[in-house]
Parts: C-alpha cells; structure tokens; sequence
C-alpha cells in the first residue's frame, strides 16, 4: 500500500474527548474514528488488524469444529419474551418499535436465536454435538463507553454455542475451548489468565473468564505468578497475599481486561424453549449447552493498552496491519526512489504486506508516523544506506538498527516474520 494514497491520516494530538491509551492512540494513528461515545468506525489500517484477529479466532474455531454461521442482528420481541430476557435484559438491550408497532430489538447475544433454530433443525442423538459460532455486531446499551474500543455500545464479538447429549461430552468440549482461547490470545499477543467467574446474565452455573492484566482494566481479579488458579473479586473466597490453594505462593490483585468468557448453560435455555432431542432409547431429553465469548474489537483495544510505548503503538506480527514499513528519504539526485519502489514490488512479489511511505515528507515525520502506526520492522532507505547497497533495518520494540545488504533482505525478512 502506497502510504499517500491511504485513506486515514495520522495526527499530532489525539481527540480531546478521549480518555483511554487504546482510543487515543488508534485515533491519533488513523486506525479508528469516533462516531459517538461506544460506536467507532474502523478505517482501512483498524478494519486490517480486526479481521486479521477474526480470521485467527475463526481458524481456531474451525479446527475445533466449529461451524460458522451468522444471525441477525435484528430480533423479534416474542422470542426474548420466552426466556423472559426481553423484560429482564432491558437496561442492556436496545428495543424499539418496528413498522406497524412490532416490538423489535438489537441482540446482545444469541442463545435464543440459536436455540430457535436448534429446536427445529434437532431431533435425535445422532443430531448431537454441534458447534456453532458467528463472528457478528453485538449492540449493548452500555452504561459508560469510555473506553474506547474496549467497551463499546457497537461491537464485534465471535460467539461460540455448543450442543451436548450428555454432560461428560460437553465437559470435554468446554476443556477444548479453554484451551483455544489460550492459544488464540496467545497467537494475538495477549498473556491471558483464566480464572472462575460468575455466571452472569447467563447462567448460575460455573463460568471462566479470560483477563489480560493492565491498569487499563475495568475488572479486578486475584491470581497466582503460577497460572493455575484465579478469581474474579466478584466471586473470589480468597485475597491478595493469602496462600494459592494449588501451589501455595501468595496470590496477588491487579486490575484486568476480559477478553473472553465461556460458560455452563446446562439445560437452562433447551427446557424453557423446548430444545429435545430424543436419546438411544427414544427418550426426549432436553439438550446440555454451552456457550463461548470472545470480544474481537476488545481484544484489539486490550493489545494497544499493553503493547504501546510513548511514541505510539507496537503491533505484534501476527495482527500489524502491514508487516513492514518502507520508508524512503527522498533525495531526487541519488535514485532512492527508484531502489524504494523497486523493494516495495519484491517485498508484495513475495506476499509480504508493505507499507510504503512513499510520501514527499521530511525523515522526521515518516519515523513519527512510522512509531504511532507500529509496525513492527521498518526499513529505511537513504541516500547514507544506498552508499553502502544497503538498507537499514529496525524493529519497532528495539533500538538497534541494522544495516542490510539490499539483495539478502528479502531473505532476512522471511526469517523476522
Ligand atoms: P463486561 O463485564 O466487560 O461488561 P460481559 O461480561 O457483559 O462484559 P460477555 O457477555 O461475557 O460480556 O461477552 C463476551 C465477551 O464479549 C466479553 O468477554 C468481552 O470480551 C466482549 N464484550 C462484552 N461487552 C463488550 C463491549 N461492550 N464492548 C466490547 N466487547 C465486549
Ligand atoms: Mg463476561
């Protein structure tokens, strides 16, 4: 990509109305534009790393067998009315009247839509299990989006449902997706905890919560440097500096981001809508489910809040929007473009995304923008390295810069990324 032709430019000074690191900063590097308090839109460098997310989340869910699907967002009054969650979800809902007065509303989640469709397409065992996710727009009439992306009214959240026979296969499967969750956010640069969890809105039984550690948290969570045990304050029996139950070091509070939240839904929804299936022996039984959350846009936020230095944002490889970042110092007489440009073509010959600042700017601004946009190798093209046959290269978490033979950086890139 051509940087002057790239559409969301960088600014000096972040917008005066917001207050968290990841607002600001996406903001500021043309990532995300403010539309209200909770509703960003994602211009072509934030829409980049959200779908590089989604399509990591997507990979793991589909190597868990999920099977993706995607509901609307539309929803009608009657079918929250079964649950009771249209009256007892509406200070989190947004509900309003359709053409003719039909009571509609936004999905805040999608158990029931789900299960709609469950019950009708389900009958036997032999249906059993299924696993179903969508990656779709939540709307949550937040009470206090302030928090950039992290908390939004509007917001991308992958959401998993999983359909049991018997309480020992959907144990199993819960396992399994603990164990993607740690690998997704593994893979997206976020050291995830996972800890016990009420159930919320969902469900009195047992849930997890995914948290990443950072004073940018809205949640307080106690843990322990062993990783086996952790508690969300809402549920947690024990404090700081008492001993953890499993290893016995003293355990410690820190302020967390959830990230994701999986949850028992036993057969709360399958019995009040009517999910059966009918078991080996003809009997109908009403369906074990659970489901599984994981909030896209938030986790984009929670990896700017933790991978951000005064200078801007620092993209881990595997969810930067662009994988390098050439910039030419432009000087007409020495042929610096020519050799730019002629990289930038090798560079998408080989499938590696570039950023080209292409741009007739000063090198001050190019290494500014170059920080704030973060992405994690930069090279550099001058008149000093062309000297030399050479270009400079740097990582956008170090200092040390290193001067690369032109024709061996293609190679030294393929083993930095
Ligand atoms: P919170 O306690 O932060 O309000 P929640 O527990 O209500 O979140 P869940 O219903 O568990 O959220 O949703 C699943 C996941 O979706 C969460 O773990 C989080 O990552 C994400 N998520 C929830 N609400 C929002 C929001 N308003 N904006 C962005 N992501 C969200
Ligand atoms: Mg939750």
């Amino acid at each position: 990509m051509l940087q002057s032709k790239l559409f969301g430019k960088t600014n000096k000074k972040a917008p005066r109305d917001e207050k968290s690191v990841n607002a600001k900063l996406l903001a500021r590097a043309g990532f995300v534009e403010k539309l209200m308090a909770g509703a960003y839109s994602y211009l072509p460098l934030g829409w980049k790393v959200l779908q590089k997310i989604e399509n990591i989340v997507r990979e793991e869910m589909n190597t868990i067998q999920g099977q993706e699907i995607l509901m609307p967002a539309l929803q009608p009054k009657k079918l929250w009315d079964e649950t009771g969650r249209w009256e007892s979800g509406k200070d989190v809902m947004f509900q309003f009247k359709g053409r003719g007065g039909a009571d509609l509303g936004l999905g805040w989640t999608h158990e029931e839509t789900l299960t709609d469709i469950i019950r009708n397409k389900v009958n036997s065992y032999q249906d059993l299990p299924l696993y179903i996710y969508q990656i779709q727009t939540k709307f949550r009439n937040e009470p206090r989006a302030k928090s950039g992306i992290l908390r939004g009214r509007e917001f991308s959240m992958k959401d998993l449902y999983s359909f049991h026979a018997d309480e020992k296969d959907f144990l199993a499967y819960y396992e399994k997706v603990k164990g993607s969750y740690l690998k997704i956010f593994k893979k997206i640069g976020l050291d995830a905890i996972v800890i016990e969890a009420s159930g919320g809105e969902f469900s009195k039984l047992y849930s997890h919560e995914f948290q990443v550690l950072t004073s940018a948290g809205e949640d307080t969570i106690i843990y322990c440097d062993c990783g086996k045990f952790g508690q969300n304050v809402e549920v947690a029996k024990l404090k700081a500096g008492e001993k953890c139950p499993i290893c016995g070091k003293e355990l410690k509070s820190g302020r967390s981001i959830e990230v994701g939240n999986i949850f028992t839904l036993g057969t709360k929804y399958s019995e009040i809508m009517k999910a059966y299936f009918a078991d080996k022996d003809g009997k109908k039984k009403p369906i074990i489910m659970g489901c599984y959350g994981l909030g896209i846009s938030r986790a984009m936020g929670a990896i700017v809040e933790v991978h951000n230095d005064k200078n801007g944002i620092i993209w881990p490889v595997s969810v930067a929007p662009y994988q390098i970042h050439l910039i030419e110092i432009r000087d007409e007489k020495s042929g610096i473009k020519k050799t730019a440009e002629k990289l930038y073509k090798s560079l998408q010959k080989e499938d590696i995304e570039v950023l080209y600042d292409d741009r007739d700017e000063s090198p001050g601004i190019k290494f500014a923008d170059a920080d704030l946009i973060g992405i994690p190798l930069r090279i550099v093209v001058s008149e000093r390295t062309i000297a030399k046959n050479s270009v400079e290269l740097k990582k956008r978490d170090e200092e040390r810069i290193e001067l690369v033979k032109i024709d061996e950086i293609i190679n030294k890139l393929k083993n930095n990324l």
